[in-house]
């Protein structure tokens, strides 16, 4: 079977959406505690939690890379951290196919609203 190429990004066009923030991962709420710690952190201006495909959560802060040319692209290519010569991994989509998480909470009243109907879903 012939190789299929990757795709080529279309870096020129997003405008670097993935280097705009950083994301950390974070243990997956599980108590009223957790899920109150969680509604202090999105109390924040710029922090988002985010949750993947995989059920696993991230606090992200909307904090740009200080190497974002004023066209995009990144001032130091050549000596970037490994990181970003990491992202995406294999075929992982990236930040551009809005894809890359299944929820993004900004606020206190977002996470609860999900957590209502998470828990419709659950209850009898
Ligand atoms: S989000 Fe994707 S398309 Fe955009 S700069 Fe990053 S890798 Fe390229
Ligand atoms: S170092 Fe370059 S590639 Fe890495 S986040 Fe900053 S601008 Fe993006």
């Amino acid at each position: 079977m012939a190789r299929q190429l990757r795709k080529p990004l279309p870096c020129a066009q997003c405008n670097a959406r993935c280097c705009r923030y950083m994301a950390l991962k974070v243990a997956t709420p599980q108590t009223e505690d957790d899920y109150e710690d969680m509604r202090w952190y999105l109390l924040h201006q710029g922090v988002r939690a985010l949750v993947d495909p995989e059920g696993i959560w991230y606090l992200s802060f909307d904090n740009p890379c200080e190497r974002i040319g004023k066209d995009g692209k990144c001032l130091q290519y050549e000596n970037r951290p490994q990181i970003c010569r990491d992202y995406p991994r294999k075929d992982d989509p990236c930040e551009s196919t809005g894809t890359l998480f299944v929820h993004t909470f900004h606020t206190p009243e977002e996470l609860d609203a999900w957590l209502r109907q998470e828990q419709a879903t659950v209850s009898p």
